[in-house]
């Protein structure tokens, strides 16, 4: 596949460059040239394949010749090694459940297949890379658990001070091996800063081979597909039309939903769902686009005010509102209205909705209530244990921690403390 800027102002790009230049030089999105179509017997001989198959099915047209077909499986069989339920809370509502991957966040998906990816062509390279990373929680976990142990990168991970949560202390810097964890006097904004500064340093680009890992990258969102793939064929609709509701910051996940529909998987409509930040409905509903600062929810991972995903829902959609909106429904929550979510989820179906979820739960029932007809499926990103206090206030019971998050309560805090000054990142940077 070939991959094009959404700015149209640079070369279009192979796979290995796409994924290595992360943002194309002209500051557009890479997208790639035309979106392949799965057949009717592939979804007829579906019915019968493993989640990793469907990935590679639908992963070959986007990244063989590229990497080759033993390469590609070896990717998908090492990342996806956890289970994806579809758990039905009635006959007509479904929760697909992302988040059992090792930190308990649907970003795995992404993250895991981007880091294998990237491994192999930095190794073809011969080359070794610093992926470099400011997190405000999720990410950097995701990020540093995919990338731990590849041959050849080390991880450098910015977080702001006493501003993660306790659990996601643990998970950034409790994992050893080539992952460090600068634990930065500042905000989440001056970490970010700081990274931005970074790559933009002539001295330091001479000196070391930096990337990034951050959410625009093609090989993060591709991946992303693959489960409104999966989900389609597991999902019994009865011949209703589906309907999928994506709880949304940066619009990654969403877009990759677009992608998986263009490419015939038959999902009828949308919606995307938000906290108060709420920039994408506003879009849908006045036909305006108008970025402004985020505000802080308890569905923090979607605190977006800018989402970078959205030049490339223009280009799947002609630029056009009415096209996106005939398959996109909008829909924003407030905190009160998710704490309640939870609540009555939790006694009307026994299930626990972490907050994300619970956005996108209320979202599809917005959508369902003026549309019966559907067969709804919400997409659950977090698991509840990470949003441990927000959880057990609403539904008033403890929620269990699983096994895998629970490991990293033991780990052991390894961080830099480093002060919200470039010298001081530069000199960790060159110690490496
Ligand atoms: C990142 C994240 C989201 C938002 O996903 P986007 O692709 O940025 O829209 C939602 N839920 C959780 C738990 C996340 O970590």
């Amino acid at each position: 596949m070939k991959f094009y800027s959404t700015q149209q102002n640079s070369p279009i790009v192979g796979l290995q460059e796409a994924v290595m230049n992360g943002l194309a030089p002209d500051g557009g999105l890479y997208m790639p040239i035309h979106i392949p179509q799965l057949s009717s017997n592939f979804f007829k001989a579906a019915r019968t394949l493993s989640f990793q198959d469907i990935a590679f099915e639908v992963g070959k047209h986007f990244f063989m010749p590229d990497i080759g077909e033993e390469m590609l499986q070896s990717i998908i069989k090492d990342a996806y090694n956890f289970e994806i339920p579809l758990v039905a809370l009635n006959e007509r509502l479904y929760v697909m459940e992302l988040f059992h991957g090792p930190t308990g966040a649907f970003k795995d998906f992404a993250a895991r297949f981007m880091a294998r990816l990237f491994g192999f062509f930095v190794e073809k390279s011969g080359r070794k890379v610093t992926i470099l990373v400011a997190t405000s929680g999720d990410t950097g976990s995701a990020v540093a658990h995919g990338f731990l142990n590849i041959n050849n990168i080390n991880v450098v991970i910015l977080y702001p001070s006493g501003k993660v949560s306790p659990l996601q202390e643990k998970q950034l810097t409790g994992m050893g091996g080539n992952i460090k964890a600068l634990e930065v006097k500042g905000t989440f904004d001056d970490c970010q800063k700081l990274v931005k500064q970074a790559f933009l340093d002539m001295e330091l680009k001479e000196k070391t081979t930096l990337a990034s890992a951050n959410s625009i990258n093609i090989a993060r969102l591709l991946p992303q597909s693959f489960y409104y793939v999966y989900l389609s064929i597991l999902l019994n609709t009865g011949g209703r039309p589906i309907v999928v509701s994506v709880p949304s910051g940066n619009f990654g996940n969403l877009t990759a939903g677009i992608i998986a529909k263009r490419m015939g998987v038959p999902i009828d409509k949308f919606v995307a769902s938000t906290n108060v930040n709420d920039v994408i409905p506003c879009y849908l509903q006045t036909g305006k686009f108008e970025p402004k600062p985020s505000i802080a929810t308890i569905s923090n991972a979607m605190d977006v005010g800018n989402p970078s995903n959205f030049v490339r829902m223009l280009e799947l959609y002609d630029h056009d509102v009415k096209k996106m909106k005939s398959d996109v429904f909008g829909a924003n929550f407030s905190d009160q209205e998710v704490r309640e979510a939870i609540s009555n989820v939790y006694e009307q179906f026994s299930y626990i909705m972490d907050p994300h979820g619970a956005v996108a739960y209320l979202g599809l029932i917005r959508y369902m209530s003026k549309n019966p007809e559907c067969q709804g499926v919400f997409l659950e990103t977090a698991h509840p244990a990470k949003f441990l206090d927000e959880v057990e206030k609403s539904i008033h019971e403890p929620v269990a921690i699983p096994k895998q998050l629970k490991k990293y309560l033991k780990c052991k805090k390894e961080a830099v403390l480093i002060e919200n000054t470039f010298d001081d990142l530069e000199n960790v940077l060159l110690s490496i």
